[in-house]
């Protein structure tokens, strides 16, 4: 038995295979085929196999966005057909007898680079389509598994650490738990592992060794405790742990329904926190009141272009109508930090977290946002939707913002595109700066929500990606709490509504905290509703209001 110790991201025990997670080497060998009909055959198979996986990943598109999502798979099926591109491809192997990867290699680089010489919008688009076919051609003909998971049974993934777009495209149903050796409780990998509701251990370092690749794991999130090969004794603690919580989670189950009311009778709205359009159904499976927050950027994420205005649209109408009437805020772009995308061509930063992200790059290309502003209020003729905007420091950037916002109506206006009147416009509080001057932000907006893992980060000058800092990373800190109870001052003064979407939300030792300050929406991740309507409703408010709001403002508390 080998027990491995992390720190535990997403609570829950899971049982299964140890996998590692392969990232793709693109070395393309270069020789010539000893038969060159069998290389053929072998280009076909490929190609056919590339035709299946599209077909299927259209499939997916189309139930979770829409068929303007399922086109862009549709495009590459086709182009993986085309005539041309193929009868290339068997000229050279038959009559020079090059095996098939640097075949395909060759190829697409002469494809790609006649589409993008072309003079015709639609023609030089072509050339990242031919790309990635041939891309997918290669991974199969090379047998890379492309951020897959090449396994017949569900496992436990372990990696070093994950891009937020390595774990947006992993298929969920392969997957039981992660354990990675780098990565944070505040990381975007993790916040993802809370809101799939998987068992996730982060930051084991070098005790995760390649040698335990296929043998049994098991995952305790709660305790952040990997046990490789468990002893009878310990496999049965642990199973009998994680009947605990089944039994625990059928017992959270009847709050189903119930309202989030205190014993003296404060409410408090529990919303989502989600990261794509298959999220909602968690959200919905664990009663949640609403969407807090919709991470918008896993959309542009998940693309390897631009996402169009179509393609938008029926992502955002897809989750307001699913979501049936009930409050949905979307956040625009957050892009930037650590989730980095290749196809914006942003310049090295070196202080990526505080550089060009989120409204920032929004407000510096405006033809991006306004693209995501037209899908969004089109899409706010499917349901109840509030727009939010990331990362404000100053009132110009939400004057700015709002302006945009205007323009795209006047816009659908003279096109006739309806959109709903009641939109409600609102930022995160996720800077000091904006915490600072909530009583003029407030003026401008309908509605703050504390993104908590940034506010905690600017705060205390603690990157929330290093894992190392431990201690000094405090989101408990009376510093945040301080902002955050300002914000809430200041946004109940101007008549406006404060919630709360980072990962602080669902703490439960913070719950009495936050409804003393009177905060009045919490979103967080889906598992976290039930557990936290538990908290409130054992809660008695007026009894500890006055002693909970000393203790932010106290000079005694030990800092
Ligand atoms: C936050 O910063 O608290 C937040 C909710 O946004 P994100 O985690 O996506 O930066
Ligand atoms: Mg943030």
């Amino acid at each position: 038995m080998i027990t491995i110790q992390g720190k535990g991201a997403s609570t829950g025990v899971a049982v299964g295979p140890l996998y590692f997670y392969q990232r793709a080497k693109s070395e393309i060998s270069r020789y010539q085929a000893t038969d060159r009909d069998a290389e053929w055959a072998r280009f076909e198979k490929a190609q056919a196999t590339a035709i299946e996986q599209l077909g299927a990943l259209a499939e997916k598109a189309r139930k979770e966005a829409g068929d303007e999502a399922a086109a862009l798979f549709e495009v590459h099926q086709m182009m993986a057909e085309d005539l041309d591109y193929v009868e290339a491809i068997e000229d050279k192997i038959k009559n020079e007898g090059l095996n098939a990867e640097a075949v395909v290699s060759d190829i697409a680089a002469q494809f790609a680079e006649m589409f993008a010489s072309m003079d015709d919008a639609y023609m030089q688009a072509r050339s990242a389509d031919v790309k990635d076919v041939s891309g997918r051609i290669l991974d199969i003909l090379t047998g890379v598994a492309q951020g897959g998971i090449d396994s017949p049974v569900p496992v436990v993934l372990a990696a070093d650490d994950l891009a937020p777009s390595e774990t947006v495209q992993l298929d969920k149903a392969k997957i039981l738990g992660f354990v990675t050796s780098g990565g944070s409780g505040s990381s975007h990998t993790a916040i993802l592992a809370r809101t799939m509701g998987i068992p996730a251990i982060i930051g084991v370092g070098d005790q995760l060794k390649a040698e335990y690749a296929g043998r049994e794991v098991i995952v305790d999130g709660g305790t952040g405790t990997a046990v490789i090969e468990a002893d009878e004794a310990t496999r049965l603690r642990l199973m009998q742990k994680r009947d605990e919580q089944l039994k625990h989670q059928e017992m959270l189950n009847m709050l189903k329904g119930k309202e989030n009311v205190t014993k003296d009778n404060q409410r408090i709205r529990i919303y989502c926190n989600i990261g794509s359009v298959e999220d909602v159904h968690t959200v919905l499976a664990n009663d949640g009141g609403g969407i807090g927050l919709f991470r918008s950027e896993f959309l542009y994420l998940n693309c390897d272009d631009y996402p169009s205005e179509d393609y938008q649209f029926e992502a955002y109408k897809k989750v307001l109508s699913d979501m049936d009437g009930r409050e949905v805020v979307i956040r625009t772009l957050d892009i930037g930090a650590d989730k980095q995308i290749d196809y914006f061509n942003l310049p090295h930063e070196e202080n990526p977290a505080m550089g060009n992200r989120a409204l920032r790059i929004c407000l510096n290309r405006p033809e991006i946002f306004k693209t995501q502003l037209r899908a969004l209020y089109r899409a706010s003729a499917y349901g109840k939707l509030a727009i939010m905007f990331p990362m404000v420091t100053s009132v110009w950037e939400v004057k700015e913002a709002k302006k945009m916002c205007e323009l795209v109506k006047k816009e659908l206006d003279a096109e006739g595109i309806p959109y709903a009147a009641d939109v409600e416009v609102g930022i995160m509080i996720e800077t000091p700066a904006a915490a600072l001057i909530s009583d003029r932000l407030a003026k401008e907006v309908d509605f703050f929500s504390c993104g908590t893992n940034d506010l905690t980060q600017y705060t205390l000058a603690c990157d929330r990606q290093n894992n190392d800092l431990g201690r000094f990373f405090n989101p408990h800190h009376p510093a945040v709490l301080r902002l955050l109870k300002m914000a809430a001052d200041n946004a109940h003064k101007n008549g406006i509504w404060i919630g709360i979407c980072g990962e602080l939300g669902a703490d439960l030792e913070l719950t009495e905290t936050f409804l003393s300050i009177g905060i009045d929406e919490l979103s967080v991740s889906p598992r976290a509703v039930l557990p936290l309507r538990q908290k409130v409703r054992e809660t008695m408010v007026a009894a500890v209001r006055e002693k909970l709001i000393g203790d932010i403002l106290s000079d005694q508390t030990s800092i």
